[in-house]
């Protein structure tokens, strides 16, 4: 890949799509220069926010970013928003090409009475909150009823269920927010009941996950045989399906067969079903739940109804992008509009914003590259252009004060001192007074 010299490059959000695309720009044939901007004071995005806290060597990737931050040419403006401290309109003056990863930032909704009882959460609230995210530590979640529902099968569905079933001892090794470990260790649960709308071939998860649950300390896992005897469309999809399909049924074929041994929680996996609504008086008690059929691949609900009673609800069913201000923005897919990442010469977008929220971590970088090649493309053209202003001026004038990526090291410092002695990887700043305390060095 070649670029024109000194093409000069916006890059807003720093999570994985952020990094990939910076690590492409910085290998172009001349290296592009990057300014990340984050709207946190701290990088990495869902690596350090979402990937459940058990699951360290997922968060490792970041070692991979840290290398290409340390190159010559990229620098990190974190506590920085776009659309508030930098509009977009100046990004585009600022910098010959803007690329956006912002990721998807909100849930998708199930549209259902009782979704917004409290007590029904979305599973990225409850992650955010464990993950130590600054704008959700005031939540308060109650798991004191005996049995919690996660709705979606989907791998953040059993994170979340996988957390609340992790013992003391489990959670105590992780970066998991003190008053998470608090909450879950405390927590009356007795079961966690995980409904997917379609069936085990039609499940979106990945075999490592639905084999972790096996594996689980103090949780049993569950599933009902009936619900793994597959209707001849299901049969055909399985036999056309990849390997990866065939290995989580290996797991729940393992699980139905299994005598639970009566631990302190238990993970029961059902299928076919779908919420019809959350009940409660002021809080959530219950759900209503129906049966479902397959219908060439869609679930379509029977008039077999169940109510179940839980203390609380974690809808697992799809993240959602948001839009940007001044930004183009399609709001049936929740993206923003583009083609191979090219929104027009000199915007551009990457990651979960460009095609929506799926994939696990290394995919981004496929698509991180197809956007940079795009961007290059246009540079080799001559279809972008800066002026002469640089963001520092810009910031200066209105009083905006970065975290940059000194200050980014200095919290990561901060957080593994205190980790060290507890045998843990860090123990997260997770308020925003903390997080610039330690982050505005200079
Ligand atoms: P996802 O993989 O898209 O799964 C969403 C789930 O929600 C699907 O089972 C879907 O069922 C279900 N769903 C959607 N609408 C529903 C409704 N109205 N009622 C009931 N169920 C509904 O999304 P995700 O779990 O949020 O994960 C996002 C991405 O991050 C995925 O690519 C995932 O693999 C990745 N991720 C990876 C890891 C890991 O590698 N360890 C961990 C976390 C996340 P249908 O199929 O029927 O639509």
């Amino acid at each position: 890949m070649s670029a024109a010299p000194e093409t000069r490059v916006a890059v807003v959000g720093s999570g994985p799509a952020g990094f990939y695309t910076a690590a492409a720009l910085l290998a172009a044939d001349p290296p592009a220069e990057v300014d990340m901007l984050e709207r946190l004071p701290t990088p990495w995005g869902l690596v350090r926010l979402g990937v459940a806290p058990d699951h360290p060597k997922i968060k490792a990737v970041s070692r991979a970013f840290e290398r290409t931050a340390k190159q010559a040419g990229f620098r990190f403006f974190g506590n920085m928003e776009a659309g508030r401290d930098v509009t977009h309109e100046e990004l585009t003056r600022l910098y010959d090409a803007v690329v956006y990863t912002v990721g998807a930032q909100t849930d998708r909704q199930l549209g259902i009475p009782g979704e917004d009882l409290p007590g029904s959460w979305a599973a990225t609230e409850f992650v955010a909150w464990y993950n130590g995210h600054p704008d959700f530590q005031h939540l308060e979640f109650d798991l004191s009823g005996e049995r919690s529902v996660v709705v979606g099968n989907g791998n953040v569905a059993l994170d979340v269920a996988r957390m609340l079933a992790l013992t003391p001892d489990e959670l105590a090794a992780t970066d998991t927010t003190d008053r998470a470990i608090e909450t879950i260790s405390e927590a009356a649960i007795r079961e966690i009941l995980v409904v997917g709308r379609r069936g085990p071939v039609q499940a979106a998860w990945t075999p490592v996950e639905v084999g972790e649950l096996g594996e689980l300390e103090g949780a049993d896992v569950i599933v009902d045989p009936a619900d793994l005897e597959l209707d001849a469309a299901s049969a055909a999809e399985l036999a056309a399906a990849p390997p990866t399909v065939r290995r989580n049924l290996d797991h729940l074929r393992d699980y139905a067969r299994r005598q639970p041994a009566g631990k302190r929680r238990a993970i029961r996996l059902r299928f076919f079903t779908s919420p019809v609504a959350i009940l409660g008086e002021g809080k959530v008690e219950a759900i209503e739940l129906t049966r479902n059929e397959l219908v060439d691949g869609r679930a379509v609900a029977t008039d077999e109804l169940e109510v179940v009673p839980c203390g609380v609800v974690f809808r697992s069913v799809g993240y959602r992008g948001i839009p940007l201000p001044g930004v183009p923005f399609d709001e049936r897919s929740g993206t923003i509009p583009n083609e191979g990442g090219r929104v027009e010469p000199g915007v551009y977008a990457a990651g979960w914003i460009k095609r929506g929220p799926s994939g696990v971590i290394g995919t981004n970088k496929k698509d991180a590259t197809e956007t940079v090649q795009l961007l290059l493309e246009d540079a080799r053209e001559g279809l972008l252009s800066r002026s002469d202003e640089r963001l520092e001026q810009l910031l200066a004038e209105r009083g905006v004060v970065p975290v940059l990526y000194t200050g980014w090291e200095a919290i990561d410092v901060a957080e593994r001192t205190a980790g060290e002695p507890q045998g843990r990887p860090r123990v997260k700043l997770v308020s925003w007074d903390e997080l610039l305390a330690a982050g505005r060095t200079e």
